[in-house]
């Protein structure tokens, strides 16, 4: 963890970034946690849009989801998210109104571990918990590296309101620091979902953008690159 601290400094300076490290936390959380709240996020996966485009019919529909065989294949599989303060402010007023009761405990209980450790924190990155080795692994390099640059990228401002471009700048810069940028076409067709080829695709795409661009300069151009769809 304090690893992957260090190369966000090293990156940030590298790339000209504001950096400071009371920005980084996280919580673990339980599986099913996660694919509830991801399910009631506007996460783009098709996987969840078939329940619902708007948050408010995957309400509606979130009964159907819980005992589906998506849900149940879903919460065997360990990931991560960032949370942020003000969108988790109204969280458990709005969970609250769940008839499921044990959804609703499953909920609350989440609301509980993000109050206990989000303190000082604007965002903070969520992983799942787990027994399994290489998974605490995966979850304590790679998925929190990942959720990190988000944090750090936010931060920044270096966002837009498409998720694609989110997602893919973030897989650049997480493949830049691992000096792993040529091997992103073969991680892109790994990936069994096309929701998942669309990070890799998009860190192409920003790849390729700065490719011949000085470190120093390569944030102003992908800052203009996101202006246009902010
Ligand atoms: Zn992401």
């Amino acid at each position: 963890m304090l690893e992957i601290l260090k190369d966000l400094e090293n990156l940030s300076e590298k790339l000209n970034l504001n950096f400071n490290k009371d920005w980084f936390g996280y919580v673990w959380v339980t599986k099913e946690q996660e694919i509830l709240t991801v399910y009631l996020s506007d996460c783009r996966d098709s996987i969840y849009e078939k329940y619902g485009h708007e948050i408010s019919e995957r309400v509606n529909n979130l009964e159907n989801f819980y005992n589906s065989k998506d849900y149940k294949n879903l919460i065997k599989i360990c990931g991560g998210q960032v949370i942020s303060k003000k969108s988790f402010a109204g969280y458990r007023e709005f969970v609250s109104d769940f008839k499921n009761k044990e959804i609703k405990n499953i909920l609350l209980d989440f609301c509980d571990r993000i109050d206990k450790k989000i303190g000082k924190l604007e965002k903070v990155a969520v992983l799942t918990e787990t027994d399994i080795e290489t998974e605490k692994e995966n979850l304590l390099n790679g998925i929190l590296s990942h959720e990190w640059i988000h944090i750090l990228l936010e931060q920044n401002n270096l966002h837009t309101k498409n998720w694609k471009y989110n997602e893919g700048l973030v897989t650049y810069i997480d493949y830049s620091m691992r000096n792993k940028l040529d091997e992103l076409e073969s991680y892109e067709k790994e990936m069994n979902s096309d929701f998942g080829k669309e990070y890799f695709r998009n860190a192409i795409l920003f790849r390729n953008l700065v490719k011949n661009v000085f470190d120093k300069e390569k944030i102003e151009k992908i800052k203009d690159f996101l202006k246009l769809f902010s």
